[in-house]
């Protein structure tokens, strides 16, 4: 596009768009390398996704988990998360991530500040070992907050309510974004580089049907602001989307709270079942794959797992206020079970024997699943209800080691890049289950580091 001459200019090394964990640190790296920077924020709140998240991002090989004796190497964790995800268009993101991981939680701690620490008390889906860092009360707004002090600290000017509407574009090159919005007069500011960290397209009801219709059936809980028009802007300079089906999902968000009902539920023995009383499969493909399986069952979904497994839980802030707030409803016999969650009674019993005998090793689960936790579920029971939720998509644009936005043939766009929901994901090509955990952060804040220190290279 050309400017016009009228519309007022400003000029800075670098601009990123959207102000959520990915265009955060891209802002930080790129002023740590001494470049001007600007983020952009359509919104009247930095945060976007970010901000609801857990905030759990996996690191190979940090200090803290030296300090808590996990042995981790980037090696394992690239052989872990292309397990989760199988073969994929972006390989190269994959262990690029895994190398430069420990040094982005190590960053975030030690230069900027930032409060994480690894949670120990459980993986999650996709790792072999303990590699999520989080914040202690593993709620994203706390990284967020804690990512927008770093910048202020940093000198990096943070605009909410400015929506970037285009880039500018010179002979094929990107020059800088034009901005405009309802409270915002149209003006442009150019850079010497964009990146992209304005996330997704799960938020967007058209681009969901046209890229990935396979999630229509699945209610958005991530922020509004994951409207996927940075994806187009790259498309329309040549760019190609690589891992575009990817997703991640989550089949367990407490009904009608809308908050996440912690997977530590399942993983330490509890099941999901459906107004038939029956389980729905393996609960320990992990929450986000488990959101197909939730789609099949017929609705209301519940829960159910037991007291131990709550007690155990309730050290997750989140979970405890579920709790607090009648999300977790105690059950002291089956019977009583089956009249909370509204199904047949001798169904029900008939499911958990079966669960039950699975756990204990007598038959094998019908439903394939060989990790119990501490199950045999036991009196008394709890159960949650529940629903399937989409929280954001994987695939993104092609981008190099960088984060350049890559054309089809392979040359970078200049002056692009992009990070996290505007990005190539790593987590496949199957849907929601080859989403580890943490790849959604993986990918902003990991590839938002990368991108701002590669965008104010020869430009500060
Ligand atoms: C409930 C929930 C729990 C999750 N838990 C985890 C977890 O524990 N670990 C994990 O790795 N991932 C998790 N995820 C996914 C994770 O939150 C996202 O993958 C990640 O936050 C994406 O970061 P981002 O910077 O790319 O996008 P965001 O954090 O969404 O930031 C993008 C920002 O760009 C802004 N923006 C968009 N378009 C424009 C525009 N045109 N102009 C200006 N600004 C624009 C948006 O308003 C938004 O503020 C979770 C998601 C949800 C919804």
């Amino acid at each position: 596009m050309s400017t016009e001459q009228s519309t007022p200019e400003v000029d800075v090394d670098v601009v990123i768009v959207g102000a959520g964990g990915g265009g955060l640190a891209a802002a930080l790296a790129a002023a740590d390398a001494g470049a001007s920077v600007v983020v952009l924020e359509k919104l009247d709140a930095p945060g976007g996704n970010t901000a609801l998240s857990t905030g759990s991002i996996p690191a190979a090989g940090s200090r803290f988990q030296r300090e808590a004796g996990v042995e981790d190497d980037p090696d394992r964790m690239t052989a872990d998360l292309l397990r989760q995800s199988g073969p994929h268009e972006a390989e190269h993101l994959t262990r690029r991530l895994a190398e430069t991981s420990a040094a982005l939680v190590e960053w975030l701690v030690d230069d900027h500040a930032i409060g994480l620490s690894l949670i120990t008390d459980y993986k999650h889906v996709g790792h072999t070992v303990t590699r999520l860092h989080a914040p202690r009360s593993r709620r994203g707004i706390d990284l967020s907050n804690d990512l927008v002090a770093a910048c202020r600290r940093a000198g990096v000017d943070i605009v909410t309510g400015n929506p970037v509407t285009e880039l500018v574009v010179e002979d094929g090159a990107v020059r800088g974004v034009v901005v405009e919005g309802e409270r915002t007069e149209r003006h442009v500011i150019r850079a010497g580089a964009v990146v992209l960290a304005a996330n997704g397209f799960a938020a967007n009801r058209d681009l969901v049907a046209r890229w990935a219709p396979e999630l229509a059936g699945l209610e958005y809980f991530g922020a509004h602001g994951s409207t996927g028009e940075a994806i187009e802007w790259g498309l329309e300079l040549g760019a190609t989307m690589r891992n575009r089906s990817a997703f991640q999902g989550y089949a367990a968000v407490a009904y009608p709270h809308g908050s996440i009902l912690s997977w530590t539920t399942q993983e330490k023995g509890g099941v999901i079942v459906d107004s038939r009383g029956v389980r729905l499969g393996d609960e320990i493909v992990g929450y986000s794959g488990f959101a197909a399986e939730v789609l099949t069952g017929t609705a209301p979904i519940w829960a159910v797992y037991d007291a131990r497994i709550r007690d155990i839980t309730l050290r997750e802030e989140e979970f405890a206020e579920l709790v607090e707030m009648g999300g977790a409803k105690e059950c002291a016999t089956i019977d009583d079970l089956a009249s909370v969650v509204g199904v047949d009674v001798e169904a029900l019993r008939s499911t958990l024997d079966a669960y039950a005998a699975a756990a204990r090793g007598d038959e094998p689960d019908s439903h394939g699943r060989t990790d119990f936790g501490i199950a045999p579920l036991e009196p008394p029971y709890v159960a949650s209800r529940v629903s399937p939720g989409l929280f954001h998509t994987q695939g993104g644009l092609d981008v190099d080691d960088d984060a350049r936005v890559l054309r089809e043939n392979g040359s970078p766009v200049p002056g692009l890049f992009a990070v996290g929901g505007v990005a190539a994901g790593v987590s496949g090509q199957q849907g929601g289950r080859g989403y580890s955990s943490g790849n959604g952060l993986l990918t902003a804040v990991g590839l938002g580091r990368l991108a701002g220190t590669a965008a104010a290279e020869g430009q500060a």
